[in-house]
């Protein structure tokens, strides 16, 4: 009698045991929150899959949550995901100085958070980052226009005008320095010139990098600066605000284009590229990010370090956050078959 009680007891444990784990969503290797910005803009998407597919590959559980550029929204995912008991936090924010309160009580409950692509500002509790050298990703913007204009050797002057990303994303800025460290210099000896004279971001961010308000920023300033003379560049710092420039320039009646840069290697941007229409794009392999995030998060719950390459420039106001800087690549019309197809990142069909 005494041994059917010892099993029936015992059975009754393994199955409340087996039911707390479901409820926690715990797996053996690790749960892990994945907060993305939004869906609206397809380099999220493929970075929250390809996160999933890695996660999983390797044995973990993830939940993944998209806030569609809603902070508060981000906020709540992101207080579930402790809720449901992550026991790590992967986040690309959308205004990366909200989270403070919200990584504290990450922290309260021992959960580290990687921040992804984006730097999280104002805390100490983002253990690494992985994302693109962002500086370079403008230093690249700035070189196409330089190159496409031949401003070396040409006399000019040109006429530009500039476009920048979100003022609460940390990346927006780098972006725009970047580009300006190339770019300036020709402003200042004339060779280019900005009619509207809107420079720095406090005058030409696009709050959280939207194409509608690009669009009709570009609208505003062809019908006020442009009447009598034509745009020879614009740089753009995200497809988004590229397609968004380039409907304006279209529905005023340019035949021929200036030259439009962009960032991501969006689908609608390659096919405008093969299209004669956007000049180019900065591709960021977020497949390569994915891993990298995923080694970062592996590391962390191991007890290990993660690899870093840049211990210097990303400083959020409370620490210097270690972080892993991948390369982007400029692609145009001459180089989008290597780097775009043969990679695999897109068909030929898909863009054309
Ligand atoms: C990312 C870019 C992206 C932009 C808009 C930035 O933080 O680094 O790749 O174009 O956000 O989503």
């Amino acid at each position: 009698m005494k041994r059917y009680l010892l099993v029936i007891v015992s059975l009754l444990l393994i199955v409340a045991l087996a039911a707390c784990g479901g409820k926690t969503g715990k797996s053996e290797k690790g749960f892990v929150g994945i907060a993305m910005p939004t869906k609206s803009s397809e380099r999220w998407v493929h970075d929250g899959e390809n996160m999933v597919k890695e996660f999983e590959n390797l044995g973990y559980k993830t939940v993944l949550q998209y806030a569609e550029d809603v902070v508060e929204n981000q906020i709540s995912q992101i207080e579930n995901m402790i809720t449901q008991g992550v026991d790590i936090l992967v986040i690309a924010s959308i205004d990366g100085e909200a989270l403070t309160n919200v990584l504290e009580q990450a922290d309260a409950e021992g959960i580290q958070v990687v921040a992804y692509d984006r730097l999280i500002k104002g805390t100490e509790h983002v253990t690494y980052y992985a994302t693109f050298d962002n500086f370079q990703v403008g230093v690249l913007q700035g070189q196409y226009i330089e190159d496409a204009l031949d401003l070396k050797n040409e006399e000019g002057p040109f006429n530009i005008e500039l476009f920048g990303g979100s003022p609460d994303d940390n990346n927006a800025y780098f972006f725009y320095d970047g580009a300006m460290s190339i770019l300036q210099p020709y402003i200042d000896n004339g060779k280019l010139i900005v009619k509207s004279g809107q420079m720095g971001m406090d005058k030409v961010s696009t709050l959280r990098w939207d194409a509608a308000q690009a669009q009709s920023r570009m609208e505003n300033l062809l019908s006020t600066h442009y009447t009598d003379e034509e745009v020879d560049a614009i740089l753009s710092p995200y497809d988004g605000i590229s397609i968004g420039v380039i409907s304006a320039l279209k529905n005023i009646g340019y035949k021929e284009l200036p030259v439009v840069t962009g960032q991501d290697a969006e689908l609608a941007s390659i096919k405008s590229i093969v299209a004669g229409e956007q000049t180019s794009t900065v591709f960021k392999d977020t497949r390569e990010l994915a891993k990298k995030a995923v080694e970062m998060v592996s590391a962390v719950l191991e007890g290990k370090e993660a690899e870093v390459n840049d211990t210097e420039t990303y400083d959020n106001g409370k620490k210097v956050v270690p972080s892993y800087l991948l390369e982007p690549v400029l692609v145009d019309i001459d180089n989008y078959k290597e780097v775009i197809i043969e990679s695999g990142y897109y068909t030929e069909e898909e863009v054309q």
